[in-house]
């Protein structure tokens, strides 16, 4: 039996920029995935790192401060899986004009002429160019991520509890997070609804040279170290009634189903965009994100709402009982729903999440547990 502060179930980028940061804090860690590290959605993803633009508001701006710090953690990490070379931004219906041009992020807007003379490949489009923009190697910072952590291929089927520590095989750990991306939550959590998002990546080959990463309603990245482009969307979100979740993704006949058509389109948007000759497909990636109704992310101690509801009832009607007062399960947290955006993400929640629970420093409302379960049992949705 192997002791541990803590243990990780999920090593995606969630899960192994947690272990991380605690890892950095002298904690002793164990990773466990059924998949292997960055086995899920982050091993699919772009990984596109880009600002979000539009007005200034609580969400954009928890995004373009995730961004900031998680970039040059990056670099910092391994400069290596980093290619930093900004991102054009092309409108479309979701982000117009207006949109891409009235926002607090500097840019510089490129005309058809001046796309012409960077690269004679480009179609006659137009778009808004931002500095602050990457494309990273995910699986190899999942890796890194994880160095000085012992990882376990397991799939966790429950949670045991017993004496004051979590069992899991020889594991046993005093703490838990849980970092699960879309798959069945190990606890019960109906107050966090989350709706997997699907996603198609592929990984191609071309001589053509793409000097930044464009993005319009799908992204086509510079070319990487190694020479290749990623080109990815998003496809097709799973919340609607004709497809309800009721098996993990893995099982889910919309996740497995063949490919080709998707991969086919993808390439039909990316030429709108840009001229890829001599292209080749090399490997196709597909996954899916974990996202909430609000597309927040989801960080903290995990509530005991039948408990919690039992002991205040009226939290319902509205009564305001202090976050410290709710019950909570014993040493457990968790780091979920980081949407479109996990490498975005990844890092900078982490360190908020585990500077909690080290050092008791507050998690900001709009991304807590505390804050979702207070709304959803507002709602009557529990
Ligand atoms: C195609 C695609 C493109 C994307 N592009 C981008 C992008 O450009 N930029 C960006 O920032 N993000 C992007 N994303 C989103 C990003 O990948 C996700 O937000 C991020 O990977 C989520 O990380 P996670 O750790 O929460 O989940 P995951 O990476 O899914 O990790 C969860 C892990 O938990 C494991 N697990 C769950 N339950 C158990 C259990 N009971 N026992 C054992 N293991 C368990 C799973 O096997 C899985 O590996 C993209 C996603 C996809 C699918």
């Amino acid at each position: 039996m192997k002791i541990y502060d803590f243990l990780i179930i999920g090593a995606g980028s969630a899960g192994c920029s947690a272990a991380y940061f605690l890892h950095k804090d002298g904690k002793s860690v164990a990773l466990v995935d059924r998949e292997g590290i960055a086995g899920g959605a982050s091993g699919a993803a772009g990984a596109f790192l880009s600002p979000l633009p539009g007005q200034k508001n609580i969400y954009n701006s928890l995004v373009n401060n995730a961004l900031d710090f998680s970039l040059d953690f990056y670099q910092e990490l391994l400069p290596q899986a980093v290619d930093k070379k900004g991102v054009l931004r092309v409108a479309n219906d979701n982000f117009d004009e207006d949109k891409l041009s009235q926002n607090s992020i500097k840019y510089d807007y490129f005309d058809t002429k001046q796309l012409h003379d960077i690269s004679k490949n480009f179609r006659d489009i137009e778009g808004y160019f931002y500095e602050n923009a990457a494309v990273i190697e995910p699986i190899q910072i999942c890796n890194k991520l994880t160095d000085g952590c012992d990882f376990y291929k397991i799939d966790v089927e429950k949670l045991i509890f017993e004496n004051g520590f979590y069992m899991l095989e020889n594991i046993k750990a005093k703490n838990v997070i849980l970092a699960q991306g879309v798959s069945s939550s190990l606890v019960e959590i109906p107050y966090m609804k989350i709706a997997p998002i699907f996603g198609l990546r592929i990984d191609v080959k071309t001589t053509t040279k793409v000097p930044f990463n464009v993005h319009k309603s799908i992204s086509i990245s510079t070319n990487k170290q190694d020479g290749t482009l990623s080109i990815g969307a998003t496809h097709e979100r799973h919340d609607n009634e004709k497809m309800e979740c009721l098996t993990t993704c893995d099982k889910c006949s919309f996740y497995v189903k063949g490919d080709e058509a998707q991969i086919k389109t993808l390439l039909k948007q990316a030429d709108e965009l840009i001229k890829l000759d001599d292209l080749e497909v090399l490997k196709s990636y597909k996954g899916a994100r974990a996202t909430i109704k609000s597309y927040f992310p989801v960080i903290g101690k995990v509530v005991d709402y039948k408990s919690t509801l039992k002991k205040y009832p009226s939290i319902k009607n509205g009564t305001k009982i202090p976050p410290e007062d709710l019950d909570y399960f014993q040493n457990l947290y968790l780091i979920n729903a980081l949407g479109s955006r996990g490498f975005v993400f990844g890092p900078y929640l982490a360190k908020i999440l585990t500077q909690n629970i080290l050092h008791n420093k507050p998690i900001p409302q709009e991304i807590s547990t505390g804050k979702l379960f207070y709304k959803m049992a507002r709602k009557g949705k529990l």
